[in-house]
């Protein structure tokens, strides 16, 4: 009888174990190796994750496995580390990361395969016309030169430096000759013989601040701690991040740069290729699925290859590419909430993850942000990160001027036209006389939140959710910003057919009173309604850079990392939204908002002036912001989350039932929750009903547990975990419920 190697399998799905297989004692077989298999009547692509193990069941019931796919890339070791490690902390399956991290391959094997086939030759085919056209161009140069030094006399110095010339090209193209044979051969051979290109030589010189935060950064990193880069807007710490990079790359090692969205980026993506030139690779889910394999594949293969270190710039799913040797991992703006993944599992938190990257590897972390979040704050204060700060910015000019603007007290004085206040449109009007740009930030898009009847005061809502339906004028219609629920817009009531009214201003509406207000100044939109093609974005984007247009009207999109040079004045003009949410982290987030808004005016050597309309003067958020003082903030803050034990004095786990049935929803969650109550304890909250209670048809009630950050943490998790699993299995409630740790 033929002898039989057991192996356990990792299986794209919510299963927490990892079923054994067979296969022939003759096959070569390794962890990483991708296998086909059954798994309850479907055919799954697994990853092999151990050999020869001893089955823990009937070796008679264990089925055989049945491929192992040759033809695709083995997964790394490291990256099965990091697999387990999110599963664990974020309380999901490790087969669950791994259809995160290789989301091509979840359905359809056989399309999958044939992909990796056709990548590889579409691949061998770029690079053997790339080195082809070389050959041509080299060629052609040749044949240049050999008439020149035809015609060139003997014995003169230009005919032996052609001579030299034309030895030299000659030389080129018997190289490129035989790249291109090894590359029709295979592709990993090619890559040895070519390597990755040399990066551009480009000088960068410090200034003293930096060079002083440098040298504490580097033995930040000799104590193996990661790094927390606090500095304002402008202080160089893009700057500081190239010149580690460089660093890591010249000792040939691999760095990971870490982003909250790129789509709008671009303004960095420039500034890293001048320094690393064809050694970046981005990595985003904006990207096409194939351009996304294509770097995956070269940074795999630049394993094998020995042949140069990368840079990734990317968003969170590019810490799950097969890194090998990373040196330097950096997390830019980390306070940035758009690093949690909210859904669906993994619901990892980029930062965090990066964290733990960083330990596989041993790898050096530097955390950075003009505004911290209060994690890292406090991972500082207990010395596990250090802090390293930043304070002075590198274009001289000292932060903008702060001005609050009444809008209640304006109102009173009939001082407002529709969003805007005689004060602001007077600012306005100035800068742009001036030749100066204005950026006006509304967290609301389309032309109206939502829509009210003047007859009946029904407020016009989405039928699959619990939430007012917002009004686009351009695309006349009403549209669900939760489900994408779209009706064409009538202008009369579901209810009593009356005229509707909008409540409030979305962006859509700014820029028409804009335009009325301003009607000599050129005006441009930036949401995710017209950021929807990245392209066309970037295009706003770079006319607003160059100066194209005066006024830019746009959501928070516009707070990420942007530095116009012109641009000298920014309103908020309706700030109350954004502390109106009923969440702990509500005047965080807001700070956050306003600091980074602020941080955008006046970048060069003038003075900017940041403008905040709001209807609550009063609130203490802004006499921060005006005294410029991060530090009171912060501490009052810590103060106020430690005496109501929230993050991060103690770490939350969010609970969410979703069910069709609101009846149902509500039963099981009051379930659940008592039965948490019996095995955790006073920790748990809830079930509650979290303000839109019904999203695409499903009814959502939530459950909080708040555990201490101490050495019993992991074990009540676990434990946690273990409880929903089996209030689930008792109940015959399977995918109703999600974990979220650490919520945003
Ligand atoms: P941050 O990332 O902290 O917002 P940046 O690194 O973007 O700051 O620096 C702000 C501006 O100052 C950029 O235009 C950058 O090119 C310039 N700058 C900062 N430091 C230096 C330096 N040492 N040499 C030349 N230019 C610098
Ligand atoms: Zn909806």
């Amino acid at each position: 009888m033929d002898e039989r190697r057991y192996i356990s399998v990792i299986l794209p799905l919510k299963l927490e174990w990892e079923p054994s297989y067979y296969v022939s004692s003759e096959e070569d077989i390794r962890i990483g190796d991708r296998v086909r298999v059954m798994f309850a009547k479907r055919t799954y692509m697994g990853v092999v994750s151990e050999t020869d193990r001893k089955p823990d069941i009937e070796a008679a019931r264990i089925l055989p496995a049945l491929e192992i796919v040759r033809d695709m890339e083995r997964v790394l070791p490291e990256e099965i580390a990091l697999w387990r490690q999110v599963a664990e902390y974020y309380l999901c399956s490790v087969g669950e990361v791994y259809k995160a991290a290789y989301p091509a391959e979840k359905v359809n094997i056989e399309e999958a395969r044939a992909a990796a086939i056709a990548r590889t030759e579409q691949r061998r085919e770029r690079i053997a016309e790339g080195i082809r056209v070389k050959i041509e161009k080299l060629r052609l140069r040749l044949d240049k030169k050999q008439q020149l030094a035809q015609k060139t006399k003997d014995g003169t110095k230009s005919k032996a430096v052609l001579i030299k010339d034309i030895e030299k090209i000659t030389e080129e193209i018997r190289l490129s000759e035989s790249a291109l044979e090894a590359a029709l051969k295979s592709v990993s051979a090619v890559r040895t013989v070519q390597g990755l290109p040399q990066m551009p030589d480009r000088g960068l010189e410090l200034t003293r601040a930096q060079e002083d935060a440098f040298c504490q950064i580097k033995k930040g990193f000799e104590e193996a701690k990661p790094v927390m880069l606090h500095g304002i807007t402008g202080s160089g710490k893009t700057e500081i991040y190239i010149r580690l990079a460089k660093e890591a790359i010249g000792k040939g090692k691999n760095v990971l740069y870490l982003v909250p969205e790129i789509a709008l980026s671009r303004q960095l993506e420039n500034r890293l290729r001048e320094h690393f030139g064809e050694r970046m690779m981005t990595f985003h889910s904006g990207e096409t699925a194939a351009s996304r394999r294509d770097t995956a594949d070269r940074i795999r293969s630049l394993k094998s290859a020995d042949a140069g270190s990368y840079l990734v710039l990317g968003t969170r799913s590019s810490l799950f590419l097969p890194h090998h040797n990373i040196g330097l991992i950096i997390v830019d703006e980390e306070h940035d909430g758009s690093y949690k993944q909210e859904s669906p599992a993994p619901r990892y938190h980029g930062r965090d993850t990066a964290l733990m990257l960083s330990v596989l590897h041993r790898s050096a972390i530097i955390l950075g942000s003009a505004t911290p979040s209060l994690e890292e704050m406090y991972n500082c204060l207990t010395g596990r990160h250090m802090l390293v700060e930043l304070r002075e910015r590198y274009h001289g000019a000292g932060s903008s001027d702060v001005e609050i603007i009444d809008t209640n007290a304006e109102r009173r004085k009939n001082g407002m036209t529709g969003s805007f206040s005689r004060k602001l449109i007077a600012h306005i009007d100035n800068t742009v006389r001036e030749g100066g740009q204005v950026l006006i930030l509304r967290s609301r898009r389309a032309w109206a939140p939502a829509m009210q009847c003047e007859g009946c005061g029904e407020i016009q809502k989405c039928p699959h959710c619990n939430v007012s339906l917002s009004y686009h004028k351009g695309r006349n219609a009403m549209v669900c910003h939760y489900c994408g629920y779209t009706a064409s817009y009538t202008g009369t009531c579901v209810k009593c057919g009356d005229r509707l009214k909008g409540l409030g201003a979305g962006t859509q509406k700014i820029e028409e009173e804009a335009a009325a207000l301003f009607p000599h100044a050129r005006i441009a939109r930036l949401d995710s309604d017209t950021a929807q093609s990245g392209s066309n974005a970037r295009e706003i984007i770079r006319r607003f850079e160059k100066g194209e247009t005066d006024i830019l009207v746009g959501t928070q999109i516009l707070a990420k990392g942007f530095d116009f040079s012109r641009l000298s004045l920014v309103a908020v003009v309706a700030a109350d939204t954004l502390l109106g949410v009923q969440d702990f982290r509500a005047d965080e987030k807001a700070f956050h908002l306003l600091e980074q808004f602020r941080g955008r005016c006046g970048r060069r050597d003038r003075k900017g002036l940041f403008v905040i309309q709001t209807s609550q003067p009063e609130h203490p958020i802004y006499k921060r912001i005006i005294e410029n003082e991060a530090g009171t903030f912060y501490g009052q803050l810590m103060i106020e989350r430690k005496d109501f034990n929230f993050p991060p004095y103690s770490r939350i786990i969010e609970i969410t039932v979703r069910d069709n049935y609101e009846d149902r929803a509500e039963r099981m969650a009051s379930g659940l929750a008592e039965m948490l109550k019996e095995s955790i304890g006073h920790q748990v909250t809830g079930p509650y009903t979290p303000v839109v209670d019904r999203i695409a048809d499903c009814h959502l009630r939530k459950i909080r547990i708040s555990l201490k950050k101490d050495r019993f943490l992991k074990t009540a998790k676990m434990r946690l975990k273990e409880s929903v699993k089996s209030f689930e299995k008792k109940s015959g409630y399977d995918g109703h419920i999600t974990l979220d740790v650490d919520p945003s």
